[in-house]
């Protein structure tokens, strides 16, 4: 009877645990050994090189691919390793290129430099787990999110992908989108790793920067990111950096990224970023992306005569598809397959919702012009396609959103665009809460400016469509409407939603200027709420707003050769504040309709930390969000998101990271303030030389 049972057992886990890599007690460094012993060199050569998952030139990607998605990698199925299913991006699930397939339409957050303006590291980590679960719901296990290229041009095509100006803040909010992400128990991918921070000549510029100031700015965003989120994967960018190629680079691979950062997970290239096989390989990239996009296909094949010939190692290429699997081990990838079902969009357009809600922006309000009063008797709404929807931004990370395009046709219709406006009308959003009042729609023109001159308020929606691959104009076609309503309407609001930051040379004229960047599926009921103070604004600027580009380092974008960097970490605010210039609104700026008082800042060193506290209280009439910032040596170096009713106080307690602790003659001086500019207190602690 006994032997009996004993047999049983044995049968149950044997098939239950078709191979010893499969018991998730083991560690996933030992998962990932003993399942790369198991392999044959051509299974190994299968996992380092990736297929694009849409149609191009020809391709057409395997039945077994997502079609329409960004990539695919061969599983070995022999082994039970499935494969790697790729989708696009950071602010939700993408659908690329050509597609036979209906486009996936799914939920899209508010755009990166959105969420990073919330200064709310919890909405990131909700919004990361959100699109995350969209991604696993839709058949995929690796999600191409993580954008943390720093600002350091504000025209940059992409930097609505990414998080903003200071490594800390983009870090941070980055960091904890990736680890959201990954609680679906699918790999994130961090990325362009590195300095991919302009969009003109992206596949042949070199970037030249002393690498002592990139280890304090980019590739500290990087670092901060990483630790915050682990991610299973790292993408190499297209540029060149200190004359190689981002993904042909051991300095950035090998060196910085593996030893000194001790990354353990896998290198993919951007999509057409290869161009080598030995030197590539040796460089330290672990997985070519995706074929069909470079000249050649450089891994395959002519990685396989490169282990012959010798140019590169056998045991470069276990390292490879060690890497791969220890992220697919230790992100859960290979213990929770993905199974395609649907996903709770009710739920999920609350997440995005709430995330656009807290990252827009009040730039003025002059004389209380917001919020909106529900008594207003007429109110003009102009522009911006706002009876229709919100903009998105354009290129690998746009997401087609439940019900389609609400402005369909506008150029570019193909790469990067189309033009995308998701359905979530602000017009719609302001009639539903405004029963009594008179809303007016005008385009703009002649029409605009009657309907305004006629109104209490007018509100004019402008838009700035940016997307990857190109470079924006910081210029909005809008500027005469916006000139021509406020000469009319002296209670006249301006909503922008853009890319990043936007001249304004209509600031001084206007009453309010809300920066609603681009905010997602459910932005224009997020924009109605900010107008009518059914929420606080309490979005803060990720990046200074320049008076003109001749504020900025580089006035004229340099698109092929070297682009060397000599601000070094200089980047943003520290610029400005360097070189003593006023910008339009600078970092960290942000006005709340409540108000608040911070007091009784201290510093002390507690158990080898520096730990800073102090006291923030609304002294306002409404409930409302303060973003106390603290700056060590003129760099952000903490900050907290505070809710807080009317008359409430609340302690604030902060670790300052040691790297942004910066003393002079072994004093450390802290300040505290609500934007990089407008710093009210200080304290200053003694730090031991050890520190
Ligand atoms: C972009 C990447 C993206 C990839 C796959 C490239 O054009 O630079 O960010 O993940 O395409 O679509």
């Amino acid at each position: 009877m006994r032997i009996a049972f004993t047999a049983v057992l044995f049968c149950l886990s044997a098939s239950a645990m078709a191979h010893p890599w499969d018991d998730a007690k083991l560690p996933p460094d030992k998962r990932a050994e003993l399942a790369l012993k198991a392999m044959t060199e051509d299974e190994k050569l299968t996992l380092v090189a990736g297929q694009f998952g849409s149609m191009k030139d020809g391709w057409e990607p395997p039945a077994e691919a997502r079609m329409g998605s960004a990539g695919y990698v061969p599983g070995i199925t022999r082994l039970g390793i499935p494969p790697l299913w790729e989708t696009d991006a950071g602010v939700g699930v993408a659908t690329q290129g050509h597609t036979r397939d209906k486009v996936r339409e799914r939920t899209s957050l508010p755009s990166g430099l959105a969420t990073a303006a919330t200064w709310n590291p919890q909405l990131a980590f909700a919004g990361g787990a959100m699109i995350g679960a969209e991604a696993r719901d839709a058949g995929f296990n690796v999600m191409l999110a993580g954008g943390v290229n720093l600002m350091r041009e504000p025209r940059n095509g992409r930097n609505f992908e990414y998080a903003g100006e200071d490594p800390l803040l983009a870090g941070t909010m980055v960091g904890n989108e990736i680890a959201g992400i990954q609680s679906n128990h699918i790999i994130s991918t961090i990325k362009h790793y590195a300095l991919n921070d302009q969009e003109s000549g992206r596949h042949s510029v070199n970037v030249q920067i002393d690498e002592a100031a990139a280890k304090q700015s980019d590739l500290l965003a990087f670092k901060i990111a990483m630790e915050k989120g682990n991610p299973g994967s790292v993408m190499c960018a297209y540029n060149l950096v200190w004359g190689d190629y981002a993904c042909e680079s051991s300095k950035l691979l090998n060196d910085i990224l593996k030893k000194q950062w001790g990354f353990k997970g896998f290198v993919m290239s951007d999509w057409g970023a290869v161009y080598s096989t030995a030197k590539a390989a040796n460089a330290g990239l672990d997985q070519e992306s995706a074929l069909q996009f470079d000249n050649q296909p450089y891994f395959a094949e002519p990685l396989k005569k490169a282990l012959q010939d010798g140019g590169v190692a056998k045991a470069r290429l276990d390292d490879m598809v060690r890497r791969i699997l220890y992220a697919m081990f230790a992100n859960g990838v290979i213990d929770h397959p993905v199974q395609i079902k649907d996903s709770d969009y009710m739920a999920h357009a609350a997440v995005t919702q709430a995330d656009a809600e807290e990252g827009i922006v009040l730039l003025k309000n002059q004389n209380n012009a917001l919020p909106l009063s529900p008594a207003i008797h007429k109110l003009a709404v102009i522009g911006g396609h706002a009876d229709a929807g919100v903009m998105a931004g354009g290129g690998s990370s746009m997401v087609y959103p439940i019900a389609g395009n609400a402005v369909p046709g506008l150029a570019p219709t193909d790469w990067p665009g189309p033009v995308m406006f998701h359905p979530s009308s602000p017009l719609r959003a302001l009639k539903s809460r405004l029963p009594n009042t008179e809303i007016g729609f005008a385009a703009g023109g002649e029409e605009a400016v009657n309907l305004a001159r006629q109104a209490d308020a007018a509100i004019v929606f402008v838009t700035q469509w940016t997307a990857e691959s190109i470079d924006a104009s910081l210029q909005l076609a809008d500027d005469p409407l916006v000139a021509a309503v406020a000469a009319v309407n002296p209670r006249t609001i301006v909503v922008v939603e853009s890319g990043g930051p936007v001249l304004m040379p209509w600031s001084g004229q206007v009453a309010g200027i809300v920066e609603a960047w681009y905010p997602g599926t459910s932005g224009g009921e997020a924009i109605a709420r900010v107008l009518l103070g059914e929420v606080d604004a309490s979005g803060r600027l990720p990046a200074t707003f320049p008076r003109g580009i001749e504020q900025t380092p580089h006035p004229v974008l340099v698109d092929k050769g070297d682009v060397t960097y000599d601000e070094g970490a200089m980047v943003g605010y520290r610029w400005y504040d360097a070189k003593g210039l006023t910008p339009l609104y600078p970092f960290g700026y942000g006005l709340s309709y409540s108000r608040f008082k911070h007091d009784g800042l201290t510093a002390t060193i507690d158990n080898g930390k520096l730990k800073v506290s102090f006291v923030a209280t609304n002294i306002g009439e409404r409930a409302g969000k303060d973003v106390p910032q603290l700056y060590v040596g003129g760099r952000l170096a903490g900050w907290q998101k505070l809710e807080l009713k009317p008359g409430q106080s609340q302690t604030v307690s902060v670790t300052i990271d040691r790297r942004l602790v910066n003393a002079m003659n072994g004093v450390c001086e802290i300040k505290l303030g609500t934007s990089s500019r407008d710093l009210e207190l200080t304290a200053s602690v003694r730090v031991p030389p050890t520190f």
